[in-house]
């Protein structure tokens, strides 16, 4: 059986593919069309007799690229094949995607005598792709958008950028509204010069795009009633695309892009910016609700009266809050940025220097210090310090909370003598007597008395009984036992509950205080002497019985010669001398 030219023709008659024959010509400087098939004529439009005879190109047109015809004319010079892809025109002037593949065919001289080409319309196929591409575009940007964090103009800025990238604008800005009028929140492109500028709602094509909710374009803002045309020039506004975005209802600003030429967009750039204006806008409103959010709570923060800060590696203030002003008296501002040395001074730094260290290195840290102003005088500060680490535990920095407490420490402790107050005194009492009841402990009560104190007042004056009082309290301080509570109780009286101490224990102590106190020098003063009562608490005893005992002592010292120290014996019971 034989392939007859027929059944070949046939064949190529029933081909998807639109098939070219080319005669070559005048010994290969020419070349015309001798053959279509039936699938040329349904691509092209044209039936077979109007385009035989012609030569290459007769489907070319305004968009066709330059350079497909002459690789064309080229592969046909050399008889070599080649391939191309360009917008070429059907008869009836529509403009198609075409795709085509050229192979010489050789004579039996071992010339090339035609070019059989096979093309193909490839513009639905090709614009499949390109949708399948901006779609995946779209994903990148929604990652590329959220990646950048949830700072506010940051969202903003990839906006403009990404919407420029996938329209190839010359411009694209984001714009919002304040008050009657649209500002420029972020630019990109040609509008770089523009971030701020403002025009009133009313009278831009932006604030029309707001009000009403839709995408607006412009193919030529010079004749556009609705531009202020003057305003679009100085940006190099010509023409456009503007989409509002929109996220559950409610629109947060205006996407614009633009081109200083006419007519520069299709329709396809405008459907792409409308699913873009989707994603962007939900971009939007996360970090808008994101900033509203930060700035309720650092208004919450800035309220309260407690030092609340981030501090970094390098030791720099990162964030302070409001309460930083009143301390240092600088703008918060001013302390954003600088080391913690240069804030609070080289002599706090070096009080609160090894708790940072061991906060930096991941510790939490807590800690009561007395914190010297830098012009003077101190304060008591609670501090904590909290490391901020990262997913893999390495420390980033440290929020540091710190509490003034010298308001609170001066409320409860005597201003004279840095002795618990009375008040202080007797609400630490009545835990240290719960303590010692739950667990059947003895506790003794110690009152002194300066002897006839008002005489060195009456002699050396109030001031000299004051220091007499500080020395006094400041040595009672430093004998007992941590675990004992001193106060001043009153005048010159003083007073110590010590825990686990039974009467025979208090009364060394008292003794051992007695003849220190004796000691003791005073600048004016040449010596002083104290009286002291002694109880041990008894079961079920009210804190005032104790008292009363322990003053009873007291006053048996003080009528037995002063200068000494009596026990009491039992609740009511007679006082003793050690
Ligand atoms: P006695 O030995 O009997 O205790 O004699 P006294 O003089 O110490 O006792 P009295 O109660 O008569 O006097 C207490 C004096 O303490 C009277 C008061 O002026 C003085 N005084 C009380 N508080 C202060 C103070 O804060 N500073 C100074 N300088 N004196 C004070
Ligand atoms: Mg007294
Ligand atoms: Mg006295």
């Amino acid at each position: 059986m034989q392939v007859t030219p027929q059944l070949l023709e046939q064949a190529l008659e029933l081909s998807h593919d639109a098939v070219t024959i080319f005669e070559i010509r005048n010994g290969g400087s020419a070349a015309g069309i001798i053959y279509v098939n039936r699938a040329f004529e349904t691509m092209s439009g044209y039936e077979r007799d109007e385009v035989l005879g012609c030569a290459p190109g007769v489907l070319r047109g305004e968009k066709t690229d330059a350079g497909d015809l002459e690789s064309f004319s080229a592969a046909l010079d050399a008889g070599a094949s080649c391939e191309g892809e360009s917008w070429y025109y059907r008869k009836c002037g529509k403009p198609f995607l075409m795709s085509w593949e050229a192979s010489p065919v050789l004579d039996d001289a071992g010339n090339v005598s035609h070019f059989v080409v096979v093309q193909q319309d490839v513009t639905e196929r090709r614009r499949r792709r390109r949708r399948r591409q901006d779609l995946e575009r779209m994903v990148d940007l929604q990652r590329e958008v959220v990646s950048g964090g949830l700072d506010l103009q940051r969202v903003r800025q990839r906006i403009v950028e990404a919407a420029r990238e996938i329209t190839g604008a010359d411009a694209a800005v984001v714009e919002e509204t304040e008050g009657e009028e649209m500002v420029y929140r972020a630019v990109a492109g040609i509008a770089g010069e523009a971030l701020g500028m403002r025009l009133p709602i009313d009278a831009s094509l932006s604030g029309l795009c707001f009000r009403s909710c839709e995408i607006l374009r412009t193919d030529d803002t010079r004749d556009d009633p609705r531009v202020d045309t003057e305003a679009a020039l100085k940006v190099g506004f010509v023409s456009g695309i503007l989409v509002p975005l929109v996220h559950d209802g409610h629109c947060y600003g205006v996407l614009k892009v633009y081109a200083s030429r006419p007519d520069a967009f299709s329709s396809d750039e405008r459907q792409l910016l409308e699913i873009a204006s989707g994603i962007l806008a939900s971009a939007l409103f996360t970090a808008a609700s994101f900033e509203s959010e930060v700035n309720r709570r650092s208004m919450l923060i800035d309220a309260i009266p407690i030092l609340v800060s981030y501090i970094d590696l390098d030791r720099r203030y990162q964030e302070v809050n409001a309460a930083y002003e009143d301390w240092f008296g600088v703008e918060a501002s001013d302390i954003r940025g600088k080391f913690m040395w240069e804030v609070v001074g080289e002599a706090a730094y070096e009080t609160i220097r090894p708790h940072l260290d061991a906060a930096l290195s991941g510790e939490e840290v807590s800690y009561e210090a007395d914190i010297p102003y830098q012009k003077g005088g101190k304060r008591t500060v609670l501090a904590q310090y909290q490391p901020n680490l990262d997913s893999s535990g390495k420390v980033e920095g440290v929020y540091a909370v710190v509490r003034d407490l010298t308001s609170v420490k001066q409320a409860e402790q005597d201003f004279l003598t840095g002795l618990w107050n009375r008040r202080k005194f007797e609400e630490k009492s009545e835990d240290l007597l719960r303590k010692a009841s739950r667990y059947r402990q003895p506790v003794s009560l110690v009152l002194i008395d300066i002897d006839h104190f008002k005489a060195i007042n009456d002699c050396y004056g109030h001031l000299v009984g004051d220091e007499v009082l500080k020395v006094l309290g400041w040595h009672l301080g430093n004998t007992v036992r941590g675990v004992d509570v001193v106060g001043r109780w009153g005048g010159e009286e003083f007073i110590i509950l010590a825990p686990e101490t039974a009467a025979e224990e208090a009364c060394q102590l008292a003794e051992r205080i007695c003849s220190e106190i004796r000691r003791l020098s005073f600048e004016d003063v040449d010596h002083v002497t104290a009286s002291f009562g002694v109880a041990q608490w008894m079961e079920n005893e009210e804190w005032s019985q104790l008292m009363e005992r322990a003053d009873g002592a007291l006053y048996k010292a003080k009528r037995d010669g002063r200068d000494r120290v009596m026990v009491a014996q039992g609740s009511v019971g007679p006082a003793n001398d050690c």
